[in-house]
């Protein structure tokens, strides 16, 4: 064990849909450590830059917004709430006109440096389970735990259409899967950050095993490295 008495990083990254924020949520409720949705906050960042009508390449105006923006995260009744300058957006960062924009966004230099240097230090001091795309590889790249997961795009598709029902919100399962599969190339692809497993992260194909499995595959795999229950 290697966390006897400093603090630990659990990164769980990988693609779109894979089961990432359920399977950080629930180990976080769990074992009482906090929980980091870096995604949610590229989504915060696209959605100022759509209500103030900002293009890709507008860099002042983007370094403005960064300059600004109050991103801010509350559980309520087991609800991960999102607040965008004080406006509740936990709906509208899922929404179509997000999907389709925040994989680019994501890519802008000053974004990622922003959020980034916001991550870590949001981090300090805590034991946290950090969900994303770059956190074992350039966020944290000295995290005790590095989970990497993966799936087929169907499948992944197919839960995102699931999960978006739940929360109300209404596309079709084909959007989902052409998106899912933008943003995955798009991600890969990037020169800032791409989206990659760690060499020294454990990956699991998730697509034939339920949450439960895929929870107690993972908890053993952190169980090699942290003490959850100290
Ligand atoms: O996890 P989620 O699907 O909400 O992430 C939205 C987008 O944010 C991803 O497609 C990716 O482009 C970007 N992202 C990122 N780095 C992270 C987390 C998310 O670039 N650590």
């Amino acid at each position: 064990m290697e966390n006897m008495c400093k603090n630990y990083v659990i990164a769980i990254d990988g693609e779109a849909g894979t089961g990432k924020s359920t399977l950080a949520k629930n180990i976080a409720k769990k074992y009482k450590i906090v929980y980091m949705d870096t995604g949610a906050m590229y989504r915060c960042v696209t959605l100022n830059m759509i209500w103030d009508n900002v293009s890709l390449d507008e860099i002042d105006k983007i370094n403005n917004i960064l300059d600004n923006i109050k991103i801010d995260m509350e559980n309520i009744d087991g609800e991960d709430k999102f607040y965008l300058n004080g406006v509740d957006v936990t709906k509208q960062i899922r929404e179509k006109q997000v999907n389709d924009l925040v994989s680019q966004v994501s890519h802008i230099p000053v974004v990622r440096e922003k959020m980034v240097n916001l991550q870590r230090k949001l981090a300090r001091g805590k034991n946290i389970v950090m969900e994303g795309r770059d956190i074992g590889t350039n966020v944290f790249p000295g995290a005790q735990v590095k989970i990497y997961l993966t799936a087929s795009a169907e499948e992944r598709a197919k839960r995102r259409y699931e999960q978006n029902k739940e929360k109300g919100i209404d596309i079709s399962y084909e959007e989902i899967l052409k998106n899912v599969i933008f943003r995955d190339e798009n991600d890969k692809s990037s020169s800032v950050a791409p989206l990659k497993k760690a060499d020294d992260a454990f990956e699991l194909d998730t697509t034939n095993y339920t949450l439960e499995e895929v929870e107690n595959i993972v908890v053993g795999k952190i169980r090699e490295k942290v003490d959850l229950d100290a």
